[in-house]
């Protein structure tokens, strides 16, 4: 078994920005990512634009140099695994941590790979593996997707968005744009308020316009292989449907919080307990970093806050180890 000062979960920008903390810091570490380095930005639309500009992306002053001020996903996806090679970045790909077990000293680390030591355990595991379902009958199809990835599948096609915010605002406008007859299901009465203030306007004018609509107010009570069953103040609407994207969201794993011993807020936000200061959970030597600190707040923590997680922790991790060497 392997013997770290830290196990970092999640290879995503926080979780790379960590172990490049740790490296500089002098602190063993790994970094464990179930998927390819920054598996979430790698799953994101195709075409897809940060809100950030480059530099309130950037990790450790590394110039994020893009050609637009804000930078797409691929020059994302080459920025940070630009990072991880150059700096040499112990990360362990392709790898899924399963279970961790406090001990006296140390926690044990069980991936589906192999078992690791350590005296501290980052969890920077994000929110975009769950996607929050709308539990209606025909959501399993085969034409229903959570995620959404390139416009070009859906042209010519009877296809249902359902949300008002950015992801399925996005997904609107460019599969409309390549020919998808699209379909706006809002839960609320109107497009919602965080979308970006750039695309906001656009997507209320071609709504206006009638070259997508929008029905508000209203939300799915059943999807069939063919159409599409809506609640609307109206009454019921079936609509002629060949694809639904379900784009209402993500949520962290709470499940594997928990299963830590991480304690959650008992109201609906399902906050996970961490010091701020430090970001060590309440269990000590456990810390959090990045968007899972938000619980179901998904939109609060993003790349531009919380990349001061990882000097934050990692002064907290050196403080613990000199403590250490004293005793
Ligand atoms: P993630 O990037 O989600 O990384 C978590 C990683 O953990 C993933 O790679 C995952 O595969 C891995 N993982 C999960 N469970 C395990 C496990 N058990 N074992 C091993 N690995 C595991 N933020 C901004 O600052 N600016 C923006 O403009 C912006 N635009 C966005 C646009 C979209 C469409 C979305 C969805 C998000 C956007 N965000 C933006 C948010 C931003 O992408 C996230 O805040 C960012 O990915 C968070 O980084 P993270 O490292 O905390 O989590």
């Amino acid at each position: 078994m392997q013997d770290f000062d830290v196990v970092i979960i999640g290879g995503g920008p926080i979780g790379i920005a960590c172990g490049l903390e740790a490296k500089k810091q002098g602190v063993s570490y790994v970094i464990i990512e179930k998927g390819p380095i920054v598996n979430s930005l790698f799953n994101y639309p195709i075409n897809m634009q940060f809100f950030s500009s480059s530099e309130k992306l950037e990790i450790d002053e590394i110039p994020f140099i893009s050609k637009e001020a804000k930078p797409k996903r691929n020059e994302a996806l080459e920025y940070y695994r630009r990072i991880v090679t150059s700096n040499n970045l112990n990360i362990h790909l392709f790898e899924k941590v399963l279970q961790v077990e406090k001990g006296d000293q140390s926690f044990t680390v069980e991936t589906d790979k192999d078992q690791y030591n350590a005296k501290n355990i980052i969890v920077a595991t994000g929110f975009y593996d769950l996607p929050n379902k709308i539990n209606v009958p025909g959501e399993d199809l085969p034409k229903v997707s959570h995620y959404y990835k390139d416009p070009h599948f859906y042209a010519s096609q009877k296809l249902a968005v359902v949300g008002a915010s950015n992801s399925a605002i996005d997904a609107a406008l460019e599969c409309w744009r390549k020919g998808a007859e699209v379909t706006l299901i809002i839960r609320g009465p109107e497009v919602g308020q965080r979308v970006k203030y750039w695309v906001r306007p656009d997507i209320i004018n071609r709504i206006e316009e009638g070259s997508i609509k929008a029905h508000y107010n209203s939300t799915v009570k059943e999807i069939k292989p063919d159409e599409i069953i809506l609640d609307t103040p109206e009454g019921e609407l079936t609509l002629a449907n060949d694809f639904v994207l379900a784009l209402t969201g993500y949520r962290p794993n709470f499940a594997f919080l928990e299963k830590l011993g991480i304690q959650l807020s008992a109201d609906e936000k399902r906050l996970p307990t961490y010091d701020p200061e430090t970001m060590e959970t309440n269990v000590s030597g456990l810390f959090l970093a990045g968007v899972i600190c938000g619980g179901m707040e998904t939109h609060k923590w993003f790349i531009e806050n919380s990349r001061i997680h990882a000097p934050i922790i990692m002064k907290a991790i050196k403080q613990k180890m000199q403590m250490a060497e004293k005793d």
